[in-house]
């Protein structure tokens, strides 16, 4: 393995899923749903494959079907107008459309800023770019029961080689959504510093109580210098797929094709007639699969909080972070390699998704896109760790 890469290994995710298998462990770990998207969806992709359409390499950009629905669902939501022929790319999921992202708009050396605690690809891809990843931290902040980002700190690690924001909302694993004012205030410091934007909504439909989802591309000066990356894994209960897309002006989208092109060429055709087609949806699917995923969040958080861990409860996504420093523990690696042992129960420990691994090291993070009986179950067995 490379020097760029020397420092990632395997991804936490293969190997809390591996303890999970060996151990017969609940997995609450990677955060994928044991329960298939819409039956509908997925006879569109059996059509499709039956009718031969996908069956041989769609076209670079994504099929026309799958471009259209990506400019009509961000039209019809959040009334931002993309041409589906030149301002949409179809990826392999959200994961090469954050790679090809970074391959294409970093120079080596260029500074790339993330929060931190960042999904595991983003500090793997900025190093493949040759990038340097500059994390500013989410705090704790217990009276609020949520992580928030500084704004002064964002601002003060902005340098003049800074190339790229990385932003991330709602954010896995926090379950932070950042409100407005933090949208605005993070788009006034991209039109400031003249910086390009790559802005991962992978959970734009998963947003509870009062918060709301905004893109950044919304804001003013914004539309032009940010690559809005999506994906049908989550919203459609499909991770298994892989057909993510981005959005964004002519220059970006054609510099994230260029890169795409050397990664995987072209996406899984039949899949994109199928998301296509699930885009389309009437808007009750996207409420139901909300409202589901909320009382699965209220059970696992009140769940956990009774088993005496401290509970940030999400606004957003599939993931609940605990600290588990009430239960007298404070190494979440370790407590998260025993507690299949100790409670038959897999968690993933968020320091890994840290660089100030010490800042980390009290989190864990447990994903609630599983059917009640078994978030019911898991509580149960939790319960026996304090
Ligand atoms: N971004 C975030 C924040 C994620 O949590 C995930 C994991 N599902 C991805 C990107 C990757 O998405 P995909 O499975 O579509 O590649
Ligand atoms: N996004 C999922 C998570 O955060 C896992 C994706 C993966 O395994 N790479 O759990």
């Amino acid at each position: 393995l490379n020097r760029r890469l020397a420092e990632f290994g395997t991804t936490i995710f293969a190997e809390m899923s591996a303890l999970a298998l060996s151990t017969g462990a609940i997995n609450l770990g990677q955060g994928f749903p044991d329960t298939d998207g819409p039956e509908e969806v997925r006879e569109a992709a059996v059509r499709a494959l039956r009718d031969g359409r996908g069956n041989q390499y769609p076209p670079g950009p994504g099929v026309p079907e799958l471009r259209t629905a990506v400019a009509a669902h961000q039209r019809r939501r959040y009334g931002l107008s993309y041409d589906p022929d030149t301002e949409v790319l179809v990826t392999a999921g959200a994961t090469e459309a954050i790679a090809a992202s970074l391959l294409a708009l970093v120079e080596p050396g260029d500074e790339v800023i993330a929060f931190e605690p960042y999904y595991d690809s983003y500090a793997a891809c900025i190093a493949m770019a040759g990038g340097r990843r500059v994390p500013v931290t989410l705090r704790a902040h217990e009276d609020e029961g949520r992580f928030r980002l500084d704004l002064d700190e964002l601002r003060d690690a902005v340098t003049d080689r800074t190339r790229l924001l990385l932003i991330n909302t709602p954010h896995n694993p926090t379950g932070t959504v950042l409100t407005r004012e933090e949208l605005a205030a993070i788009a006034e410091l991209a039109v400031e510093r003249d910086l390009l934007v790559v802005t991962d909504e992978v959970y734009e439909h998963l947003v509870f109580d009062e918060a709301e989802h905004v893109p950044l591309a919304t804001f003013p000066g914004m539309r032009e210098r940010t690559v809005t990356i999506s994906s049908s894994g989550k919203t459609f209960s499909f991770t298994g797929w892989k057909v993510g897309w981005v959005t964004a002006a002519p220059e970006l989208v054609t510099a994230v094709r260029s890169a795409k092109q050397y990664l995987t060429y072209v996406s899984a055709g039949p899949f994109q007639y199928a998301v296509a087609e699930a885009l389309a949806l009437p808007e009750s699917y996207f409420t139901a699969f909300r409202d589901d995923m909320l009382v699965k969040r209220n059970l696992l958080a009140a769940g956990l909080e009774e088993a005496g861990f401290r509970v940030f409860r999400p606004s957003g996504t599939y993931f609940v972070t605990t600290d588990i420093r009430p239960l007298g523990e404070s190494d979440g690696f370790a407590f998260c390699r025993a507690l299949p042992e100790r409670a038959g129960v897999v968690a993933i420990p968020n320091a890994v998704f840290y660089d100030h691994r010490e800042e980390g090291a009290p989190f864990v993070r447990f994903a609630f896109c599983k059917r009640t009986g078994v978030l019911e179950e898991a509580v149960r067995r939790l319960k026996g760790v304090g």
